[in-house]
């Protein structure tokens, strides 16, 4: 079974689901060709559960454990797609490693990524697995993304995979003079991706579109 599972993909099904969804992203407005290549590359069944493999390359979330989900590809495309539109710096926070499909994806387009997460037993899965897709360029801390991880900042951009009720303070304190950030915000039902743009001391803020995200939990 091990064999069917490994990092060698699932045969040639899987290039062709692949294109598919490749094919289904490009339809839905996804327009860059790196992010494109992204998630033609990163195999996302090594992500989710081994029951769940066959529908790894379905435009879907998919229930990754402890309550939480493996966001759906074209959310990820779409995130990856709007912090990296015109970008020019080198260092990334994540908040929300979660299985750790968005940071592989985010991982061969940046430089240097830093990424946070809650839940130690999630965070210690998905570092394992970039470690075995050959991925050095990622640091991973356990911990709470409200407070960001101040001893890396500032951040040229900052990417939250889960919806906060505001914008939180210290990710914004933490963005570089003309850094980025791309977060959902809002309650459940009524969430909006958010881009945010620092220039200087001030922030301007864009509505991406209604999205549904986890929310950002308070706290330890
Ligand atoms: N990016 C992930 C999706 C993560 S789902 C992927 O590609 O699969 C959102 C994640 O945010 C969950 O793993 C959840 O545990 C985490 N999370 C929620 N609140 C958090 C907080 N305050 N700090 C850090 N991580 C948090």
């Amino acid at each position: 079974m091990q064999q069917n599972h490994d990092r060698r993909g699932i045969g040639m099904t899987s290039a062709r689901t692949r294109d598919r969804l490749v094919q289904r992203l490009k339809e839905h407005g996804i327009r860059s060709h790196a992010v494109l290549e992204q998630i033609r590359n990163v195999p996302r069944h090594l992500f989710v559960d081994e029951a769940l493999a066959s529908r790894a390359y379905e435009d879907t979330a998919l229930p990754i454990g402890l309550g939480q989900t493996i966001s759906q590809p074209y959310v990820v495309a779409r995130m990856t797609e709007a912090l990296l539109d015109g970008f020019k710096g080198e260092k990334v926070l994540e908040i929300g490693t979660g299985c750790g499909y968005q940071t592989a994806v985010l991982a061969s387009l940046v430089k240097k990524l830093f990424t946070v997460e809650r839940l130690r037993e999630l965070q210690n899965k998905a570092k394992k697995r970039l470690r075995d897709l050959d991925i050095y360029n990622v640091q991973f801390k356990p911990g709470d993304g409200w407070e960001g991880w101040s001893k890396y900042g500032p951040y040229d951009g900052i990417l939250v995979a889960a919806a906060a009720p505001e914008l939180p303070e210290k990710l914004l304190e933490q963005m570089a003079l003309d850094g980025r950030l791309i977060i959902p915000v809002g309650p459940s039902g009524q969430q909006q991706l958010v881009m945010v743009t620092r220039c200087g001391h001030r922030y301007e803020q864009v509505s991406l579109g209604a999205v549904s995200f986890v929310p950002l939990v308070k706290g330890k």
